[in-house]
């Protein structure tokens, strides 16, 4: 059984917007839609949870029920970061394995978290995911570099520039043996130091020491942040639609 969760559970501050930058209409659909649709569509994903602000738990479920989505089991209530959100997530995720398991044989199960802000995600980015996460237990979507990066001090100083073949650019389907990624969590919420956790490879790899599979995704999954990304976001679903 594999599980989606999908999150929509933040505030989007730097969108500059009254609504969150999940719920903002892109082509006249809501940006949550694109992702939910293509993970309901997707025949690698069984199940999925969406995660959201108690504000906005109403108003999803009113999208739900008007889109007939099928796969979604549960609406649930996110926190304060986003590693909260998944958090929850992941403990509905854990009923519904506890639930699934019992009397039966363990089969493995997958996690794909998805931020609910990158709705360009594709069918062959999730099953390129799922192709690997079945070799390595955990992997994301990921792509090369194009720009030179640099570290910089509180300046705004460069000191340091690295080698730009070796660094990758993270987004999500962030993609788990659910096992792991329940037990990561767990060791993180034992933790009383959680700065500085921006994505769900991190957990793992600091809490579980398991490598993480970089996925080859596609420049187009972009996570909207910014206003101009809204702009950008429509043109590469526009295009997606065409094609
Ligand atoms: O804030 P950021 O751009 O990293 O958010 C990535 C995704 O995580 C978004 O889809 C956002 O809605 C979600 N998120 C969440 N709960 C939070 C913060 C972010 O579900 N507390």
């Amino acid at each position: 059984m594999n599980y989606a969760i999908i999150l929509a559970g933040g505030k989007g501050s730097r969108m500059k917007s009254d609504i969150p930058k999940q719920f903002l209409k892109l082509n006249d659909i809501p940006m949550i839609c694109y992702s939910i649709e293509t993970f309901e569509a997707n025949d690698n994903i069984d199940r999925i949870v969406v995660v959201t602000s108690a504000d906005y738990i109403g108003y999803m479920e009113k999208i739900i029920r008007s889109q007939g989505y099928k796969k979604i089991i549960a609406v649930v209530e996110g926190g304060r970061e986003r590693y909260d959100s998944v958090y929850s997530g992941l403990n509905c995720i854990r009923e519904k394995v506890n639930e699934a398991q019992q009397g039966r044989q363990k089969d493995k199960n997958y996690v794909f978290i998805h931020d609910g802000a990158r709705p360009c995600v594709t069918d062959s980015i999730i099953n390129a995911c799922m192709h690997d996460v079945k070799i390595y237990n955990a992997c994301v979507a990921a792509v090369p570099v194009k720009d030179t990066i640099k570290a910089v001090d509180a300046e705004g100083i460069a000191v340091n520039t690295p080698d730009r073949s070796t660094l990758w650019q993270i987004q999500t389907p962030q993609v788990f043996e659910s096992e792991l990624i329940l037990e990561a969590y767990d060791k993180l919420y034992c933790d009383i130091d959680k700065k500085g956790i921006t994505d769900d490879a991190m957990v793992v790899e600091k809490y579980m020491n398991t490598k993480v599979k970089m996925t080859l995704s596609e420049y187009t999954n972009i996570k909207a942040t910014t206003p101009e990304d809204i702009l950008v976001t429509e043109v590469f679903l526009t295009g997606k639609k065409m094609l």
